[in-house]
Order: C-alpha cells, then structure tokens, then sequence
C-alpha cells in the first residue's frame, strides 16, 4: 500500500458527475436502516473466530448462508478440509453479459489480545467504530459484499449479468479456499471481480485529499535460498573460502544492490490524476512524467511501500545452516523474499543477482514463484468504481494502482478475469496500519458511504445498457 507523503497546497472544486440511471435504484433503498444492519452484520461475523491457522471458516461461511438465505438468496458451499469452507451465492441475470463477482476472504490473521484496547473477536462498537480483527482486512468489505447482493434481491431489479458472491477460505496462508473455487471456474465465469486492493485514503499525496486506490495488479512473489558452499572443518581454524564466509561475502554484495526504478503506467496515471485533482504546483509536478522523475523520484524511494511499487524488492528474511559452534558446515545459506513487477521474471531476477554476488561457490534455489499480473483500467467496471468511489466528496480522486502483497485477485488473471482491488472506506493511514496490527476497526460512519460506492457500482454494470465502450482483454505478463 502507499502510504503517507505530505504535499501541501491549493485546492481545486469538486465536479459534479451527470446522474447515472442506477442512481433511481438506489433511492429506493432503505438508507435509514442500512447502517444498524451493516453494523450487526459486521459485528457478528467479527465474533466469529476464523484465525488462521486452522481457519475455522466453516462457522463464518455458515453465518453468512443464513443470512442470505433469509433473503431467499441461492447459496452453495464449497467444503475445504475438517471446520473450513468457502461460499458461493448468486443473482439470476439475463446473461447478457458475463457474471460479475464479488470476491472476499473470510479469514483472519492472529491477534495479540492483550495489546487491543477491546476483545479482537468482541465486534464491540464504541467511540464510534466496529471493532475487530478482520474490520478492514477483510469482513468489512464481506459484510459490504453480502449487504449488495441482499439490496439488489429486495429492490427485485433485473440484472443483465448474474452476481456471484465468493466468500473464501484461507486467503492469509495458502489460498486454497480460491484455488478450489478456481477449479469450478466453469460454473462461475466472471468476467470481473472486485476484491481486497487499495481503500479510500485520506492525505496519501496532497494533503486535504482523499485518494480512492483501485488496485489493478499485484507484484509477483519469487520464494529463493541463496546457498553457500564450501569444504566442511574444524571451527578452531579459519580457512579461507568456507561456506560462512562465502555467504557473508555474497550478503554484503546483495546490500549494495541498486534500486533500478521501474515507472509503471499505473502509478504515472494515478499521479496524473491526483495532480489534475490537486491543482496548485504539486499537482502540475504530478501531472508531469518527467518532473516526477526529476523532482518526487527521491520522496518516493525513501518511502518503504512506494519504494517496493517502483522496484524489484530482494528481502533477506532468514538463515539456515551450521548445527554447532565448533563445526564449519559445507553449506549455509539465507532465505530471500523478492517481489517483481508486472512484465519482470524469477529467471531474469536470479540471473541479475547471480551476476551480483558474483561468486560460482552460491546458487540460488527458487522454492516458490509467482508472476505479477495486471489488469486494465481501460473498462466499464473500473470506470463505475472510480466513478461511485468519488461522487459528492470534495477534493476526491480516484486511480489505479500496484499492490505490493499478494491477494486472491492473482488467482483470476490468469482466467481473463478483470481483478479489481477496492475497499470503499475512506480511512488515515494511521486506521491503514490496525490491518494485521493492534486496535483493528473501521468507522461506523463509513459503513453506508462504503455500501452506496459499492452497490451503486455493481448496479451501474448489472442494470440497463452497458454505457462505454468494451472493456480491453487484461495486460498479460511475460512468461
Ligand atoms: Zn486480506
């Protein structure tokens, strides 16, 4: 995620967007008591523990299924192992185009219960917030998910394409809750999805603005050892060239790397459309590809989370090797996190830090590599979320951008799916920082702005003609 640059300066007046025909549709709804019932729905599925590991997402998809089905709304499971299950639901639509999703996760990570102000599986709301683990990562968004399909089933509206909500398992450790979703693709078929991403974030570039982050790609994760070998001995008498030594060379080399800066069109178009936004100095910098460069590269690089959206990261995480203090082993090594661009390659990475560490005594083993995908924000759907994400907010932007971490949207690229990532909440950074840390919540105040983002969206490509024109097929990474 981007975090938090200040930028100070003039503003620029909101505009006002044309009335759309899904802006009569949300009218009918029962504003006044949609927020009372995100609450508690929100506040019920925070009390049920689904940590993972183990998971435990049996009892939360169970919650859920009755909750739709009290809406007449058609459910199915999708068992995983012993306690753990992923849900499917649909709307019925014409067909007229191909079903949208709306993807979320329905685990959590630990908490540290004694460091929360509040039981992390309490769902207690006070102060003004609906506390827990999972607030913002991520049942929040669920509980907006479920509260759409819910809206659209009472409003009775027909749908041009069916709605598929996929509440899954284990998105924090292994993923299998999408890959067995994945494997009855044939019976979902979304063209798009929308999932955890970026959220509405307050203050991210100029200060005063909220930057709305829909995220279109996510980096690739590389998993790799870089061992160290050499001849085993008596640790009483150091000798040149064993393995520890090696390695340590080949560690300080691996320090020095250079950050080469790879500026994506998608950061450029986002910093294209927070300067427009912004107005003043700042924003004509922004608006200009080469005083960017010129004039914000270093602000950006400081910056850990812009830092890892323009570059190649190679993290040192771990070590292994060596059993007692008085044996040299033969091999050692260290455990390296990389994360690539979209268009960068596991084999293009390891022949740039083979020519680094420059030394035939380390290999690099990959123990697990996945590829960035992307894709376009050229499309309707995108379009509808920037659009809803802003609408009546002053000094209020939204745009494309890379997620550094991996979520389950990686798994639907490759499909053709059009994988969006946008929690509508507007939040600080400081709210940003609870998710997978301490004090987890998210504003009660957001709840029905979050639910008009998202629903008007979704009804916006699920009602009437398809304004626009056909979406572009998704930018395929280099294989
Ligand atoms: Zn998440």
């Amino acid at each position: 995620m981007l975090a938090l640059l200040a930028f100070a300066f003039a503003r620029s007046l909101p505009s006002d967007a044309p009335a759309r025909p899904a802006d009569r549709l949300l009218e009918q709804v029962d504003w006044a008591a949609a927020t009372p019932e995100l609450t508690r729905l929100l506040s019920e599925l925070l009390q049920i523990e689904s940590v993972n590991p183990p998971g435990n997402e049996r009892a939360a998809v169970d919650y859920l299924d009755r909750v739709l089905q009290a809406e007449g709304i058609v459910t199915e499971l999708v068992p995983l192992e012993d306690g753990r299950a992923s849900l499917i639901a649909r709307l019925p639509g014409t067909g007229d185009q191909q079903p949208l999703c709306l993807l979320s996760h329905v685990d959590v990570v630990p908490a540290e219960a004694d460091r929360w102000k509040v039981s992390p599986f309490s769902g207690e709301v006070k102060e003004g917030f609906v506390w827990g683990r999972g607030a913002l990562d991520m049942k929040g968004m669920t509980a907006l998910e479920v509260m759409t399909m819910i809206q659209i089933k009472r409003l009775g509206v027909p749908l041009n394409r069916q709605l598929v909500l996929l509440a899954v398992a284990d998105e924090e450790v292994d993923s299998k809750g999408i890959d067995s979703v994945v494997k009855l693709w044939d019976r979902v078929n979304c063209s798009h999805s929308i999932n955890e991403g970026g959220y509405g974030l307050q203050d991210l570039f100029i200060k005063g603005q909220t930057f709305h982050a829909i995220s279109v790609a996510e980096k690739g994760a590389v998993w790799m050892k870089m061992i160290a070998s050499g001849a085993p001995g008596h640790g009483s008498t150091p000798v040149p060239g064993r393995a520890p030594e090696v390695l340590t060379r080949a560690l300080q080399r691996l320090a020095q790397r250079k950050d080469v800066v790879h500026w994506n069109p998608v950061l450029m178009e986002s910093f294209r459309r927070v300067g427009a936004e912004g107005g003043g100095l700042s924003g004509a910098i922004l608006q200009n590809p080469f005083l960017v460069k010129l004039l914000v590269r270093d602000r950006l690089m400081k910056n850990p989370p812009t830092h890892a959206a323009l570059t190649n990261t190679v993290n040192v995480t771990g070590f292994f090797g060596g059993k007692q203090p008085n044996v040299v082993p033969s091999e050692v090594g260290a455990v390296l996190d990389c994360r690539i661009l979209p268009g960068e390659t596991a084999e293009a990475l390891v022949a740039e830090l083979v020519a680094l560490v420059d030394d035939p005594a380390i290999r690099f083993e990959i123990t697990s590599s996945t590829l960035a995908n992307a894709s376009t924000w050229d499309d309707p759907f995108f379009r509808a979320l920037a659009d809803r994400a802003v609408l009546g907010q002053e000094h209020a932007v939204a745009g494309p951008i890379v997620s550094i971490g991996y979520t389950d949207s990686q798994a639907l690229r490759p499909l053709g799916v059009h994988a969006y990532g946008y929690v509508p909440f507007v939040i600080d950074g400081e709210l940003l920082a609870t998710a997978h840390g301490d004090n987890e919540r998210v504003p009660v105040s957001e709840l029905e702005p979050g639910l008009r983002r998202l629903l008007g969206a979704v009804l916006d490509v699920s009602t009437g003609r398809e304004d626009g024109p056909r979406a572009a097929p998704n930018v395929e990474q280099a294989r």
